[in-house]
Order: structure tokens, then C-alpha cells, then sequence
């Protein structure tokens, strides 16, 4: 039986082989131990030099290029500013919203049926079916544990 040398299961890691050598190959790896040892280095040494970065410079200066791209300089010229700008923005609207809604429900009197349907909705609205829930949510946080202490020993 004539053995493989290192540099011959290089090319058959990096899949240099035509197919009649690959099967050769593999047949051979069956049948011998000493080659699997080698063919297994082979891949070993694949693996560590497979990500080759031929211009390390270049390739820096790429994903560098890659990220300035990314940034909306463009867009804002002092993200502080446009921050405080957005945030101030929101707050106003936020206000003269809440302001309208007040108007409004003020005007409408809806502020007066709120207040009948949340007393109402108090004295319909069951005290059990809360207190249910919680004790359904206090089992099941006691459950829980238990259910992976069964699961490790089973
Ligand atoms: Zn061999």
C-alpha cells in the first residue's frame, strides 16, 4: 500500500483532486490509520489558514471605508443639537395633544362618563377572578423550578 504524502491530502482538503484520485483518496483513508493522521492534520492546517487576508492594509482600510459609509454625516451636522431639536419637537407635540384631548373631553363632558364607567367598571369587575390570577401567577412561578428539577433527574 503506497501512502499519501502531507502536501497530496492538502490538495484533497482544498479539493484540488479530479474525482478517480478523490475516491482513491478516500478508500485509502479507510483502509489506513497513519494517513487519516495525516489527513486530519491536512485539515487542521486548512482551517487555520483559510481566512487569508493577502493585504492586511487594504483590507483595514475597506471595512474603514465600510463604516464611514454607514455614518449619515450627511444628514446631521451636530447630533446634539438634532437631538435636542427632536426631543423638544416631541415634547410640544405630546403637549398640545394631551392640551386638545383635555379641551375636548372638558368640553364634551366625556370626563364626567369616564368617571361613571370606571366606577362602574370597579363594582362589575369580579375581585375573585384578580385574586385567581394571581394565585394562578404565584403557582406557576412555583411550578416552574419544579418542572426543571424533574427534567435534570430524569
Ligand atoms: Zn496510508
Amino acid at each position: 500500500m503506497k501512502h499519501k504524502t502531507f502536501e497530496e491530502w492538502m490538495t484533497y482538503v482544498r479539493d484540488e483532486v479530479d474525482e478517480k484520485t478523490r475516491v482513491e483518496f478516500e478508500n485509502h483513508l479507510y483502509e489506513c490509520d497513519q494517513c487519516m493522521e495525516v489527513y486530519l492534520e491536512a485539515i487542521e492546517r486548512q482551517e487555520t489558514s483559510f481566512p487569508t487576508v493577502t493585504d492586511p492594509d487594504g483590507f483595514t482600510d475597506g471595512i474603514m471605508a465600510m463604516i464611514e459609509q454607514e455614518k449619515p454625516v450627511t444628514k446631521i451636522e451636530n447630533p446634539r443639537t438634532y437631538a435636542k431639536t427632536k426631543f423638544y419637537q416631541k415634547s410640544v407635540f405630546h403637549y398640545l395633544v394631551a392640551a386638545t384631548m383635555t379641551l375636548l373631553l372638558m368640553t364634551t363632558g366625556v370626563f364626567q362618563e369616564l368617571m361613571t364607567i370606571v366606577t362602574d367598571f370597579e363594582n362589575k369587575s369580579p375581585k375573585e377572578s384578580i385574586t385567581e390570577g394571581i394565585m394562578k401567577e404565584t403557582f406557576s412561578f412555583v411550578e416552574e423550578p419544579n418542572q426543571t428539577n424533574k427534567e435534570a433527574n430524569e
